[in-house]
């Protein structure tokens, strides 16, 4: 479902270049969970970054379904990014629209008329257990509230694919589990597959079908969750 091929990301520093990813293989199976656990600085965000093309790769492919991303006319590759729906630490809401526009926007500008935009926000608002803020504004909300009305955000795009970035990050260990159950619920329930990075063990163990390992740009280990961490 998702595939990245001999991914190199080199960003130009100061001092010369910075090698962010360095010939990175990763391959995420259709109705999996994977991570990538890493320490700050390791190359996490550039790599989740990569797949949705938000970071454009040094040299290397990326595939979704098979269809390669990287050398897709900028119209193509739009729609392909439909597909792909992403939420973050700071979950990157607009202060001042309620939840149900903080929904209902993104839908609007992708051209949905108002009873599907109605339909979707109530649906996935439903779906993240949210209904009752729908006239709120985030400033009134949780950190977790936010992360759900963001969770409900991306899904309401039906996507194929939801990447999260550190998305639990932000949040105290109560709200981090009750977000991960939720990731969870989705990915069973909706059949989303979803990448995450993270410099959360618990995260990773929690919720990961599959882990990578990243240092200094390279993807040093891979394997099962079970494997990699209760072996000695
Ligand atoms: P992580 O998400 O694991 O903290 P990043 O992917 O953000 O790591 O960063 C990996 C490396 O690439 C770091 O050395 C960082 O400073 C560098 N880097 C990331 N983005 C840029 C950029 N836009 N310009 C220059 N260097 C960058
Ligand atoms: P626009 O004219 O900008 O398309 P609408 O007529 O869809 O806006 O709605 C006006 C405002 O009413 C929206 O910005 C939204 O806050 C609110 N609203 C519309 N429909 C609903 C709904 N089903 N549930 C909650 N709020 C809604």
């Amino acid at each position: 479902m998702i595939k990245l091929n001999n991914i190199t990301k080199v960003f130009p520093s100061k001092n010369g270049v910075v090698k962010a990813l360095n010939d990175v293989n990763l391959h995420v199976k259709k109705g999996e969970i994977h991570g990538v656990i890493g320490y700050s600085g390791a190359g996490k965000s550039t790599l989740i970054r990569c797949v949705n093309l938000l970071e454009k790769p040094t040299s290397g492919t990326v595939s979704i379904n098979g269809v390669e991303m990287t050398s897709m006319s900028q119209e193509k590759l739009r729609k392909t990014r439909q597909k792909i729906g992403m939420i973050f630490q700071h979950f990157n809401l607009l202060k001042t629209a309620t939840v149900y526009d903080n929904i209902a926007i993104p839908l609007k500008l992708l051209g949905y008329d108002k009873k599907e935009v109605e339909t979707r926000v109530d649906k996935y608002l439903g779906i993240v257990d949210l209904l009752e803020k729908k006239h709120t504004y985030p400033s009134q909300l949780s950190g977790g509230q936010k992360q759900r009305v963001a969770i409900a955000r991306a899904l309401s795009q039906e996507p194929q694919i939801l990447l999260s970035d550190e998305a639990t990050s932000a949040l105290d260990p109560e709200t981090t589990n009750s977000i991960l159950d939720l990731l969870l619920k989705i990915n069973e329930e909706l059949g989303i597959t979803i990448l995450l990075i993270t410099h959360e063990m618990n995260v990773i163990q929690k919720i990961c079908d599959y882990v990578y390992v990243i240092e200094n740009g390279d993807l040093i280990e891979q394997g099962t969750a079970i494997n990699l961490f209760t072996n000695p």
